[in-house]
Formats: C-alpha cells, structure tokens, sequence
C-alpha cells in the first residue's frame, strides 16, 4: 500500500532577526538564495525514490520567511519541488508569510503553483509590540496583506499570535484577539512567547532589561483566548490551535499522530512514522557541502526504543483536544494503552488533569494549563 507523507520544505531566511526568535534562518541575500535552491535541488534528488514511492497529502513551506523570497525565486522553489513532488495526491499546501514581505506578484505566483494555505506571522496588533520583539511590520501591513490575500482569492488563511509579552496587558491581548477575530481568518493559533538560549531576548531576560509578565498574567491570557476564540467560531483542536469548520492544519496533525514526516532544507527534522528520525545540517554551510558530496546532509540521526516511540505518540495526541483513542495505540503498538500506562493514567486523572474513559484519554480543561507536567509522567525514567 502506497503510503502517506507530509513535506516540508525549511526556507531559511528572513529580512531581520525577530528579537526572540531560535528558528535556523539567515539574512536574506540573493546569492545565498541561489545556493540554497541548488542544495535542495539536491537533496529533492537524493530523496527522489522515497518521494515517488509515497504520497505526499500536504506540503508546508516553512521558515525562516518564505515571502521574503522574490517573486522570481519563489516561482524557481515552487517548479524545483514540483518536478520531484507530483501535485496531484497534495490536499494542503501551505507557504508561511510575513505581512511585511509580501505582494500581489509573490501571491500570484504561490496560486499558479497550487498554493492554497497562507500562514500569517501576525503576531500582535500594537505597533509597539511588533517593533519590541523586532519584527519588520507593522499592524498596518496585517490588513493590508490580509486584503490583498483575499483580493487574491486565498480562501484558508491562518494568522499566528503570540501572547505574554513582556509589558503586554490584558487588554491588549483582548485587543489582538477581537481584532483579528474580525478580520475573520480561517485558523488562528496562540503561542505563549518563550525565551529561548542563544537569543537576544534571552540575554535580555538575564540581565533583568526585560521583564517577562507574571505567570498569573500568562494564564489569564491563555483563559481569555479558549474563552474568546471557541464563542466566536473556532474551535479548539489542538492546545494552541483553533480553526473554524474543518480548516485545522493537515499538515501539523500528522506531527500531532506521530505520523510519518520527511524534511528539507536546513535545520529540518523528519521522521519514518516509527523508530527512526533525523535531522538536517543547521548551517547553510554544511547543508550546501553535504550536497555537493552528494551525501545526505545529516547532522543527527536516532533510532527510537518501543517506549520512546509510544511515550511520543501519547503524548503528542494529548495535546489534541480528542487525546488519543485506546484503539489507535492497540492498532499501533498491539498493546492496550491502559496495560502500559496504568499507574500513571490512575495519577493524572486523580489530579484532575486527565480525562480517562473506556474510549481513550485526553487532557482537562486543568490540564491545559499544566500539558508539560502530564507529558513527563508518559516519558520514559
Ligand atoms: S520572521 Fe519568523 S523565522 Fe524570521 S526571525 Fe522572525 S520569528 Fe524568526
């Protein structure tokens, strides 16, 4: 049986470096663009066999910023992944986009190419919190983009925010929300900000010129938006995802039911769909020359154990709100998900944080806001 895959494709390169941001990207420069197309080139080739023999169902630009390409060298992407990707089998196929860097010309030409997923970096709806976490736009540029991608005839538009920034009120998060609400995208999804290592934001944090808001304040905000968002026709799918009747992301839910993921370009991950995942070079550098050996540009690869792949099965279905059926995992693992996990769903549902019927388990409302604690009692010791 033929089977399916997800592709993603990693573009690594934006304008500027968001202040927060970890994610493998570089300054864009028409050169490095020119070599990146030439590596993935490559790598398409190099996975040319596995790529004919599945089916690839969706397709995911990702970054990085993938708008910030030019119309010319977005066209050169889209042609380069379809000689290898055959269009037919693709029901989703999303490009990540800034605000600030896109325009009819670039949107034409992600249409002809069969586009029909936009993600939208909006992030906040306040200028002074777009220019604090260093994005290139402004607010201005969301309505703007947004009109000129339903003008475009876009119809399943995504727009990511993020929440608990440092000096953010209540107010303005509600703000955020009721905005954009009523521009009414299709899928919205919200993410706390988090600092992570290496960034300048980190460093900031350190050295106490920036105060993240208290943890009450990140909670509330998180409670606003399962409040807001559901009332006003999102559903909630995943602990971060809403999206209106049937435009969850394709895409993100074979991550969610550990299913099987091939990913190019820098930096990307990908995964058979049972015990054995890899990653690719962060660096252009190293991807570049891989390629050029004709060797595939591995920077890390690990075979999981039974109770690794299990623990990660569970535990990326919990964070979908219809958690994880009892029958799939016997269906995976030919065991029964309340055998192996026995003392540990006993604990959970004790504290309230996890929901156990005879059909299967997923989180609580109180479990929402404590999906970390629960993951770590699936990991194995
Ligand atoms: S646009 Fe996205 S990928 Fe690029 S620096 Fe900002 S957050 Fe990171």
């Amino acid at each position: 049986m033929v089977q399916d895959l997800a592709l993603y494709i990693h573009v690594p390169f934006c304008r500027q470096k968001c202040y927060y941001c970890d994610f493998i990207s570089f300054p864009y420069g028409r050169e490095q663009v020119q070599s990146y197309l030439a590596g993935l080139e490559r790598e398409l080739k190099l996975y040319s066999q596995l790529l004919a023999a599945k089916r690839v169902r969706t397709l995911y630009f990702g970054g990085g910023t993938p708008s910030c390409l030019s119309a010319r060298e977005l066209a050169a992407l889209f042609a380069l992944v379809h000689r290898y990707v055959p269009a037919e089998h693709i029901t989703e196929a999303t490009v990540e986009c800034n605000p600030g860097t896109i325009c009819r010309e670039k949107l034409r030409v992600m249409k002809g190419a069969g586009i029909n997923r936009i993600s939208l970096g909006v992030q906040a709806l306040q200028d002074e919190h777009l220019a604090r976490l260093g994005r290139i736009h402004q607010a201005g540029d969301v309505y703007r983009s947004y009109d000129l991608l339903r003008r475009e005839g876009f119809a399943n538009v995504a727009f990511d925010l993020i929440f608990a920034l440092p000096g953010q009120s209540l107010a303005q998060w509600e703000e955020t929300l009721k905005g954009v609400i009523e521009l009414a995208p299709e899928h919205i999804s919200t993410y706390n900000l988090t600092f992570e290592e290496g960034t300048p934001f980190y460093r900031w944090r350190e050295e106490g010129r920036l105060v993240p808001p208290p943890e009450e304040l990140d909670a509330a905000m998180y409670q606003l938006a399962l409040e807001i968002l559901p009332a006003a026709g999102y559903q909630q799918y995943e602990i971060a995802n809403f999206a209106k009747g049937g435009r969850e992301c394709r895409h993100n839910l074979t991550y969610w039911h550990n299913e099987a993921y091939l990913g190019l370009g820098p930096g990307a991950h990908s995964y058979d769909g049972k015990r054995r995942r890899w990653a690719n070079e962060s660096s252009l550098e190293k991807y570049l020359a891989a390629l050029a050996e004709g060797r595939a540009p591995l920077a890390a690869s690990e075979e999981l154990t039974l109770e690794l792949e299990q623990a990660e099965t569970v535990i990326l279905a919990l964070r979908l709100c219809q958690g994880l059926a009892r029958s799939r995992f016997q269906r995976r693992f030919c065991q029964d998900l309340f055998e192996v996990y026995a003392g540990s769903l006993e604990k959970l549902a004790r504290q309230e944080l996890l929901e156990v019927s005879p059909q299967g388990i997923r989180l609580t409302k109180k479990g929402l806001f404590f999906a970390n604690r629960v993951f770590l009692e699936f990991l194995p010791a």
